[in-house]
């Protein structure tokens, strides 16, 4: 079986003829005398794409040979032609990451960050070192070398050579112990034996950002964008930037200052809400008990839905600046307050009117908050005024 991805990995499209099918648990799998199908490996992930338009749902290889697997609707025949016809936008995509990784762990390799790991994922590349822990700056400056690189359109050289010859290559990893190994090289800067996908020249990877940087099993994991990952990364930060831009109304180099800006007026107005906020829960609860001072021995009051947040504060004000026990309603909610245990004890008050009421909390003695079904003011005054003169 031909494998043409490594004499050309820019064939996206092939006339081949099927050599062998095999039915596997309801999965049909087809071999060929060539294949244009990666079957992954090296970080690299499969290919996608289709076989006479029919998509191809999993690529592997086995004892040297590459499996296609179809869904079994479709009736195969042993020396039938057959059009494969790769997802170009996924291989290209590949063939960058691919390639901007070999180049990161040599420029890597330059600061003593040798790789130990690579994984080229559907959204950015990770590579492990091992060395001393890298920082930012550090990473920022590879990053500057990485795209220098690629500006110098550096060409990449693919050598099919024997195992004696292999020496004459200064290899950046050795190679595994095959009798014919592949030597990817970037012009003149790196050389790797490889089975991958790559592109011609290093132009073609695009643009190379480094996205972040972990600790793991003791090594620095780094994260990459690579080519078109990169270029879409750009454009969403742009475009986020132009969003702050409009929000903020000034220039990127400002947002830093008008934030610390905005975040000052925002902490003084915090400052100054809570005096107000202070001064006008006393207000309120003045004019709470004003309003029931000669008429029950409790206030009970139904407030407005958008003081919900200010019952607990006004019932403790009114419980202890005015001693008085007060039932305070907003919307579903309720505060009962009790100045002292004596006078009503709030926890008897709930065993006793639970159901009356429709009550549901609890708290603190002197002091219950929850849900209330019935708002029914002449009721929960009546009941307290029993409560209280027992
Ligand atoms: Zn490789």
């Amino acid at each position: 079986m031909k494998k043409l991805y490594y004499k050309d990995s820019y064939l996206n499209r092939v006339e081949t003829v099927i050599t062998e099918i095999k039915s596997v648990d309801k999965a049909v799998w087809l071999r060929f005398d060539a294949t244009i199908f990666y079957p992954g490996g090296g970080g690299q992930l499969p290919d996608k794409g289709t076989l006479n338009n029919l998509p191809v749902l999993e690529v592997k290889e086995e004892n040297s040979h590459i499996w296609h697997k179809v869904a079994n609707d479709v009736d195969w025949k042993p020396g039938q032609i057959v059009e494969q016809q790769l997802d170009w936008t996924w291989r290209y995509y590949n063939m960058q990451q691919h390639s901007g990784q070999h180049l990161l762990s040599r420029i890597m390799e330059t600061e003593d960050l040798k790789t130990v790991s690579v994984h080229l994922g559907k959204d950015h590349t990770l590579i492990e070192v091992e060395g001393a822990f890298p920082d930012e700056q550090q990473l920022l400056a590879l990053e500057q070398q990485a795209n220098d690189l690629l500006r110098e359109a550096r060409p990449l050289v693919i050598h099919e050579v024997s195992r004696q010859e292999i020496s004459r290559f200064p290899l950046r990893k050795p190679p595994g112990t095959w009798r014919q190994i592949r030597v990817v090289e970037i012009m003149d800067y790196d050389y790797s034996a490889c089975g991958g996908t790559h592109v011609k020249n290093t132009a073609e990877i695009g643009y190379i950002k480094w996205l972040g940087l972990e600790k793991i099993r003791g090594h620095a994991r780094i994260k990459w964008l690579i080519g078109q990952k990169a270029d879409a990364h750009l454009r969403k930060i742009f475009q986020n930037m132009q969003n702050v831009k409009t929000e903020l109304q000034c220039e990127p180099e400002q947002f830093a200052e008008r934030i610390a800006t905005l975040k000052n007026e925002v902490g003084n107005l915090r400052k100054e809400n809570k005096v107000y906020k202070r001064s006008h829960l006393h207000l309120r609860a003045m004019e709470l008990n004003k309003a029931h001072e000669n008429s029950t021995k409790a206030v009970v009051a139904e407030l407005h839905p958008e003081e919900i947040s200010y019952l607990p504060d006004l019932a403790k004000i009114l419980a202890a600046e005015y001693a008085q026990v007060a039932f305070l309603i907003s919307q579903d909610r309720f505060c009962l307050v009790s100045p002292n245990e004596q006078h009503l004890s709030t926890s008897e008050f709930m065993d006793n009117y639970r159901d009356t009421l429709g009550l549901r909390g609890g708290g603190p003695p002197g002091f219950v908050q929850g849900i209330i079904q019935k708002a029914d003011k002449e009721l929960i005054a009546g009941c307290l005024k029993v409560a209280i003169e027992k």
